[in-house]
């Protein structure tokens, strides 16, 4: 069933060639978002059970926390005789709570991971089914840069890692405040991610007429040219021994290059191995053409 294709052969338009394009064009925008509406679906479906099992890991280590120190406080006690009969003494109760929560704490952490994995598929999912934003509103560099810091103060505190921010104040880029603040906060958790602890990850803005940039900046072990030109797309980590224990999903950077590309701008990366890398957020400084007023009617 080809209802173009019929009605360019009844008009004795030739054999169909354009009309096989134009309905394979069709099909592939429909399998894009059915694709696109499968991914959003089984993701939320996950949100549910996910949240069930941290919540339960939770739990189970608040419930033990008492067992834990009573068995602690128990064991230094030093009158307590160990062994009824003054036999081998089975695994003491600290140990059975200890074993306990350490798998709660494992689930917790694979919880959290797969948590943060759904959250990423589904914003990639809907990036790419995202048109360019239609009336993109002003958005002050500042407050996406105090945002980012505000959000990644905890691991960067964790990881005694020093967040600078500087360069030039009162820029303005063009698009969504939240998504903005989400593509820079991928690249500050990276840096931080990958840097050794004690290291200085430096935020740097710049901006002429034509575009600003968002440069960040770090003193990590830096990214091999052949890891360069890949790491942008899903689920693509480079040093996978590294990657697995940073708990990152290999989403993050496919993620902000949508969100560069959707805000009309790029992403781009500048690394040597054992020379840290520099990953440039770059956009337009002013709004797209169909967003600027129209220009008044020339009088004669
Ligand atoms: P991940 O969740 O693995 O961090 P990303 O898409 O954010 O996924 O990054 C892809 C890969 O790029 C990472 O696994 C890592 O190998 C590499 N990478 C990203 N940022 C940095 C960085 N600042 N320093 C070194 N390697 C990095």
């Amino acid at each position: 069933h080809d209802p173009l294709g019929v009605h360019l052969r009844a008009m004795g338009l030739g054999g169909g060639f354009v009309a096989v394009e134009a309905s394979d064009a069709t099909e592939s925008h429909r399998v894009a978002r059915v694709r696109r509406d499968f991914v959003a679906n089984v993701s939320h479906e996950l949100k549910t059970p996910i949240g069930a099992l941290q919540l339960l890991a939770e739990a189970l280590l608040d419930a033990t926390e008492p067992a834990l120190h009573a068995t602690e406080s128990a064991l230094l006690d030093a009158t307590k005789p160990t062994g009824a009969d003054g036999g081998e003494v089975g695994p003491t109760p600290s140990e059975d709570v200890r074993a306990a929560r350490r798998f709660a704490e494992r689930i917790q952490h694979e919880s959290t991971r797969l948590g943060r994995l759904v959250n990423e598929l589904l914003e990639l999912t809907r990036l790419q089914g995202a048109e360019p934003l239609p009336a993109p509103d002003p958005v002050a560099v500042d407050w996406v840069l105090a945002e980012v810091v505000d959000r990644t103060r905890t691991t960067a505190t964790a990881r005694r890692i020093e967040v600078t921010v500087s360069g030039q104040a009162g820029l303005t880029a063009y698009g969504s405040d939240s998504q903005l603040a989400t593509a820079v906060a991928n690249l500050v958790e990276n840096a931080i991610a990958y840097s050794d602890e004690g290291t200085t990850v430096a935020v740097v803005t710049r901006g002429n007429v034509e575009h600003i940039e968002i440069a960040v900046t770090d003193q990590g072990p830096g990214i091999a040219p052949d890891d360069v030109e890949r790491i942008f797309e899903r689920f693509y980590r480079a040093d996978q021994a590294r990657s697995r224990t940073t708990g990152g999903t290999g989403l993050g950077l496919a993620i902000v290059k949508h969100i560069a590309t959707n805000h009309g701008g790029r992403v781009e990366v500048s690394s040597t191995l054992g020379g840290g890398s520099t990953f440039t957020l770059r956009l337009p400084a002013r709004p797209p053409d169909a967003f600027l007023p129209p220009t008044p009617p020339v009088e004669i």
